[in-house]
């Protein structure tokens, strides 16, 4: 079976190494001519931990990233509104990991390349267009760095993997249009800290219209150094308003440290981490409609193309490293590619539809939300208008619906198929 992935993005190489792992080969076809470790932040979930451990990554992903421990959840005055542990503190089997984005695409290159060989990634290969037949699929491709015409690619599968502007998900969807912005604005950065500065702890703070989460994402070994990677969220523009994206547009210092001036606590300095930083990058918070079919035949759509979230409870990569997952593990085990693809969306669509939902009305941020319209005022006291339970089932639904509900997750099984 000739499977081409387009996208080598986090979802597309957890798609190739996974699918090689059951015995089936694919080729990546990555618009990007020379692949860079862009980004900042992200954090893998246990499930999602649990998937890449079944790849045998485990241990790479603890030495690049940091197992988290706990979460805490405070208003922009300081109160503490919620505090949990996390990943292996809270029990789980496997850590939640925080990460670079760009260290996890190079290290599941290296894995896709060491595996599969150079040649199962083609770079520069920018998907055009396509066209479905009875016996496979054509993909058209040009080069990314002269714009001409490539020759032809046939497959007989082909997972979309590429990203929030994917092409393949325009060709089922082409008058969809640009990404749904709301308005709000993520000014991302990393900066280094001194040994000891921080703890493995996701810092989260404020509320939809001015918010900060910060979290150490890798500790160097020798001096102890903290990569700590941060994320401002500010309003920039009307929500439906169309944003300028670009992963890697810079922004000022100045403004941002001025506007968190007195965010600062006594295990966190949010004006100082700011003032610190390197490049300040500027994105806005985007996501799509669900979609109401993502499979049409040999053809599906994974991660970001199939689901884009705002990234708001750590989904983004998470979700797309299960689908990722899934996909393979349909593949391998239904009679037909087509029945495997169809399976694949029947287990992945509905729940991934609720989490861009769930985002969209904060997540497990609500508990913030919550905190801010009731106990704006610094008199009150929180539990009075906020009873800890509350706050306590706002973050176990939000478990249950993104699939890491403890519970849930002991009771399941990977998609690793049985042997
Ligand atoms: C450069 C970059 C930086 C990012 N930084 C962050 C970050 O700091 N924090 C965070 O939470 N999330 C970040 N994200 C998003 C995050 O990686 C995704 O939300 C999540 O990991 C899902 O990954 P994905 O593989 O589905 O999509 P993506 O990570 O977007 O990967 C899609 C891949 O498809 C390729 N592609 C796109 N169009 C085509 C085409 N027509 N033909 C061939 N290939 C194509 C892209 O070059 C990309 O490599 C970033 C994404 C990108 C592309």
């Amino acid at each position: 079976m000739r499977i081409a992935i387009i996208g080598g993005g986090i979802v597309g190489l957890t798609t190739a190494l996974s699918l090689c792992r059951v015995g089936l080969r694919a080729t990546v076809y990555e618009a990007v001519a020379a692949p860079a470790p862009l980004g900042v932040g992200i954090n893998l979930l246990p499930h999602a931990v649990r998937e890449l451990t079944e790849l045998g990554l485990l241990e790479k992903l603890l030495s690049a990233g940091v197992s988290a421990q706990q979460l805490v959840y405070r208003m922009a005055d300081g109160r503490e509104v919620w505090r949990e542990p996390r990943g292996t503190a809270a029990g789980y089997a496997w850590p939640q990991v925080s990460i670079h984005r760009g260290q996890l695409q190079m290290l599941l290159l290296d894995e896709v390349m060491a595996d599969l060989g150079e040649g199962a990634m083609r770079f520069g290969h920018v998907l055009q267009s396509l066209s479905a037949g009875p016996t496979g699929v054509a993909l058209h491709f040009t080069d990314r760095r002269s714009g001409a015409a490539l020759p032809v690619e046939h497959a007989d599968v082909v997972i979309g993997a590429d990203g929030i502007h994917s092409a393949v998900r325009r060709h089922f969807y082409p008058d969809e249009g640009r990404p749904r912005w709301n308005g709000i604005s993520l000014f991302r950065g990393v900066t280094r800290l001194p040994a000891g500065a921080v703890g493995a702890v996701t810092h989260w703070a404020g509320h939809s219209k001015q918010k900060f989460v910060g979290y150490p994402i890798h500790v160097d070994e020798a001096s102890g150094e903290i990569l700590f990677n941060w994320i401002c969220d500010l309003p920039t523009g009307a929500p439906g308003s169309t944003p300028r994206e670009d992963w890697n547009r810079r922004a000022d210092a100045a403004g941002l440290i001025e506007r968190y001036r007195d965010w600062r606590w006594p295990d966190i300095d949010v004006p100082a981490i700011i003032r610190a930083a390197g490049d300040i990058l500027e994105f806005p918070m985007v996501d799509r409609d669900p979609l109401p079919q993502w499979t049409f035949s040999r053809i599906t759509l994974a991660g970001d193309a199939a689901h884009p979230m705002y990234p708001i409870g750590s989904n983004g990569a998470t979700q797309g490293i299960i689908d990722a997952r899934a996909l393979a593990y349909f593949l391998a085990t239904e009679p037909t590619a087509t029945s495997g693809l169809a399976k694949y969306e029947e287990e992945r669509r509905p729940r991934t539809t609720e989490i861009v939902l769930g985002n969209r009305a904060h997540g497990p941020d609500r508990v913030l939300e919550v905190a801010h319209e009731r106990a704006a005022l610094r008199h009150t006291t929180l539990s009075d208008v906020f009873p800890l339970e509350e706050r306590a089932a706002i973050a176990l639904n939000y478990k249950r619906l993104a699939g890491f509900d403890p519970a849930e997750l002991a009771a399941s099984r990977s998609y690793t198929p049985e042997s």
